[in-house]
């Protein structure tokens, strides 16, 4: 008999994908009639880690992924510091289409896509979400206040349906020209681990995991192929 949580999960991952498709042709603001590409997001459906930025920029537009320019560099290289790659975490941004010229996202914009991100997050479940900068943090924290204030502390929130803890921390953009943002993203970036390692309200403690069977069955019933297998993300 194929697991509950396997099958909750396969849905999740499969609604998700259909979600992706939904949004390829979305003509929700006008950002529609600019973009080479809906920039849906990347990495693990299933990740208990979700980094959100503000919008596609001239490669992501072109490439149709995040954070794939020098500010995804760094961050690859950040994430790379605490042991993470790429497709185990779920990146995405406030806006979906590339603002003209990288424009700031404007209010309509992100009133007219903000629900695709907060369906994402509801599809994800992440335990832990990094909005990175001001659009994001804005968003999802529901409050003003700017990115310097609030970067580096957690904060307990419902989102999408589920308590998370939302992490703000600066944007990598603008991390790049000012060596002492770097470091204090740099050092943001490194309390993750601990972070992720923290019980959320409601929460049951991890399950002692049962030792390995000896011939596991690659493929047996229940089990997801890896993310990057599933060729969208
Ligand atoms: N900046 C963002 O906020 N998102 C991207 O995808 C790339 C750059």
């Amino acid at each position: 008999m194929v697991p509950v949580a396997a099958t909750e999960k396969e849905s999740r991952r499969s609604d998700l994908v259909a979600f992706y498709h939904e949004l390829s042709d979305c003509t929700k603001c006008p950002l529609a009639e600019g973009r080479t590409n809906v920039v849906f997001g990347t990495g693990d459906p299933d990740a208990d880690l979700m980094f959100v930025g503000e919008a596609p920029g001239f490669n992501e537009d072109q490439q149709g992924k995040p954070f794939v320019g020098r500010a995804g560099k760094l961050l690859d290289q950040l994430l790379g510091e605490i042991g993470l790659v790429r497709k185990q975490v779920f990146i995405a941004n406030v806006l979906k289409c590339r603002p003209p010229g990288n424009r700031d996202p404007q209010p309509l914009e992100i009133e007219a896509c903000e629900g695709h991100l907060f369906q994402q997050i509801a599809l994800i479940q992440p335990r832990v979400i990094c909005s990175l900068g001001n659009f994001a943090t804005k968003l999802l924290s529901g409050s003003p206040q700017g990115i310097t204030r609030v970067r580096g502390v957690p904060q307990l929130r419902e989102i999408g349906g589920r308590n998370v803890f939302l992490y703000p921390i600066f944007h990598p953009a603008a991390a790049l020209y000012t060596p002492a943002m770097l470091e204090q993203l740099r050092a943001d970036i490194a309390a993750l681990p601990d972070l992720l390692g923290q019980r959320l309200p409601g929460e049951e403690p991890e399950p002692v995991p049962e030792p390995e069977p000896q011939l596991a069955a690659v493929g047996a019933a229940g089990e997801l192929p890896p993310a990057d297998q599933l060729g969208l993300f």
